[in-house]
């Protein structure tokens, strides 16, 4: 049994990531504030013995005694994070500050949820960790991106300067059950949209791809890297190599909904990325780890998920 920090706990991957360390028999303490998490998404851990959630914002120096932590605390949503910018470059840069500096007096394995933003607009497709990226410094999301590319830097001075323990995770488009249902990200905007009657909102013309992981297979992901060797700090790219337009994945919606929604386009925010697809080699070859569920599965799942939020 260890004692794991999760920030950003009560998000959508923070608590499925508690309910995984919980069900392997860790104590898990939850630090969020609540700016894009919600209490309903830990409610059901909140009895539990070796659970404990606390409010804080990682921009603040955190004094708490842990074996690992899992650094998740950060608004994933461009709508989001777009809410106060400097607020979402302090949370990236500021809360990796302190929580490496945490790490470091306590001497504990610390994980980073990075992400493929940090590839930007990429012109390398699929995109391996040795990619450098293609990032806009002054767009509407770069508060985002650069935040992680900074935290990224971070992560690694203190491995080099202080030896720090450190794994670093570029995760990609994770969708599943307890997605906020305003979140504005794609998945959940289309399967609300189709479960309500409305128009399915295509920004652009739907020609973009992503390429979208399943909430169970990121997070046994996220904790087979917690576990791996020593030596191995990541980058490590986690997504699901699977590639689809936008197009293509509000049709997929529209057919599992059924309904009678039609497709309207809206106009594509600045800076969208036009493709994104992980390679995962590396993933494969150190950490055995590759993803399981197939699209269709996975949003069969959060389309049941939305349709009981819905009717609650
Ligand atoms: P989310 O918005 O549901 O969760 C983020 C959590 O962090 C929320 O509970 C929020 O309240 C909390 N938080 C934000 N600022 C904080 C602060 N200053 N102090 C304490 N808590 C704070 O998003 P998510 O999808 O669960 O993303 C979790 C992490 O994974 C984020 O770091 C995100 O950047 C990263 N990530 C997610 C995806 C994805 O597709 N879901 C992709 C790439 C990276
Ligand atoms: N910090 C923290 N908890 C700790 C130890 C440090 O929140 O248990 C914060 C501390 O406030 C500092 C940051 O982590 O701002 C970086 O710490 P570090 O020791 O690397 O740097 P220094 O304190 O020398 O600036
Ligand atoms: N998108 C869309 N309609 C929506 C929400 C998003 O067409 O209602 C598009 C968005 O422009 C982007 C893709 O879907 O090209 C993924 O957007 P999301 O915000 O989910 O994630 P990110 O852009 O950060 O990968």
């Amino acid at each position: 049994m260890k004692r794991i920090l999760v920030t950003g706990g009560s998000g959508f991957l923070g608590s499925h990531l508690c309910d995984q360390l919980l069900a392997e028999g860790n104590e898990v303490l939850c630090v969020d504030n609540y700016f894009t998490g919600r209490r309903e998404n830990i409610a059901h851990l909140l009895q539990h013995p070796r659970f404990e959630a606390m409010r804080h914002d990682v921009t603040f120096p955190l004094f708490v005694e842990v074996d690992q932590i899992y650094n998740l605390a950060c608004p994933a949503s461009p709508v989001h994070y777009q809410f106060d910018p400097v607020q979402t470059t302090k949370t990236s840069v500021i809360g990796a500050i302190n929580m490496l500096g945490l790490a470091k007096r306590i001497k504990a394995r610390i994980l980073q949820a990075s992400t493929s933003e940090v590839y930007g607009d990429p012109e390398v497709h699929p995109q391996a960790e040795d990619y450098w990226g293609r990032v806009n410094p002054i767009g509407i999301r770069s508060c985002y991106d650069e935040g992680k590319r900074c935290a990224e830097t971070l992560f690694f001075d203190y491995h080099r300067q202080h030896r720090l323990d450190i794994k670093v995770m570029r995760i990609f488009n994770t969708y599943g059950p307890r997605m906020h249902p305003n979140d504005g990200r794609v998945v959940s905007n289309f399967i609300v949209q189709a479960l309500s009657g409305d128009d399915i909102t295509i920004y652009g013309d739907g020609s973009q791809t992503r390429s979208f992981c399943y909430v169970d297979d990121l997070i046994s992901g996220m904790v087979a890297l917690m576990k791996s060797r020593d030596d191995f700090t990541g980058p490590v790219n986690i997504g699901n190599p699977g590639e689809f337009t936008m197009l293509e994945l509000a049709e997929k919606v529209l057919k599992q909904v059924g309904g009678t929604s039609k497709i309207t386009f809206r106009p594509l925010p600045q800076d969208d990325p036009k493709q994104r697809q992980p390679d995962i080699s590396l993933a494969k070859s150190e950490l055995g780890w590759e993803p399981r569920v197939a699209l269709e599965d996975g949003l069969q799942e959060t389309i049941a998920y939305f349709r009981s939020l819905l009717n609650a």
